[in-house]
């Protein structure tokens, strides 16, 4: 497979923030969000083999704990990476899978975690979701939006209720866009929409969703990659 990085870090988004974690971060993407900060991902990296990926995640992590498997979009190379993603389950690691939900979901096995990123309006890839992946959803999986403005959250919340996300996921997350120039000063400033505003909508619609902030970028320089 083509893979552009692994490193460790802390993990960054989901419910799983703050945790470390081993981050496999496969190359290429079939969508453009305009605010994407993996665009680095679109070409390059190198070819690995499974068993080439499962030893350096074991270099990195040698006691188990938390891997996510990323892009770009990772289940462009679901030959290889579905594979890859059961020998690191059955080798003890709690697998996380981010995905835009646009490739199907069926495949993957229940017992990995997807977190899916449902593009809003704003995204550039709007109605990118595939609305049969919502049958391969399960109480571990987390649904994820990238909210850039009111339309985004309406969007979002308006989604959350008409398919029942709160009870039919471990966590629905809503999270402000970030600049993808940001660099330097690691506040909200960066942020597309005031986090504070974002919080007050969701608290005033009484939606059942979680504010997520990506913790790694108030971490370390936002323009920071590998971490
Ligand atoms: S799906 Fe993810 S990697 Fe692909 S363009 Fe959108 S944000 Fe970037």
């Amino acid at each position: 497979m083509q893979i552009t990085e692994i490193f460790k870090s802390i993990q960054g988004e989901s419910s799983y923030a703050g945790l470390p974690c081993v981050f496999v971060r496969l190359t290429g993407c079939n969508l453009r969000c305009d605010w994407c900060d993996s665009e680095y991902t679109f070409t390059g990296g190198r070819k690995m083999g499974i068993e080439e990926v499962e030893a350096e995640v074991e270099r990195l992590s040698p006691r188990g704990g938390l891997v996510e498997v990323t892009g770009g979009e990772p289940l462009l190379q679901e030959k290889e990476v579905i594979p890859l993603m059961e020998r690191l389950l059955n080798g003890g690691y709690n697998v996380l899978l981010e995905t835009s939900g646009e490739r199907p979901l069926e495949r993957v096995p229940r017992e990995i975690i997807k977190i899916v990123d449902v593009k809003c309006p704003n995204s550039g890839e709007a109605d990118s979701f595939r609305t049969e992946n919502l049958d391969a959803l399960t109480l571990r999986d987390e649904v994820k939006f990238v909210i850039a403005n009111r339309e985004d959250y309406e969007f979002a919340r308006d989604f959350t209720a008409r398919h029942e996300l709160g009870a039919r996921v471990a966590s629905v997350i809503f999270s402000p866009a970030f600049s993808k120039d940001a660099s330097g000063e690691r506040d909200t400033s960066h942020c597309l929409l005031d986090p504070r505003e974002l919080a007050e909508w969701i608290l005033n619609d009484d939606v059942p969703a979680r504010l997520g902030l990506q913790i790694h970028k108030f971490i370390w320089d936002p323009a920071m990659k590998g971490v």
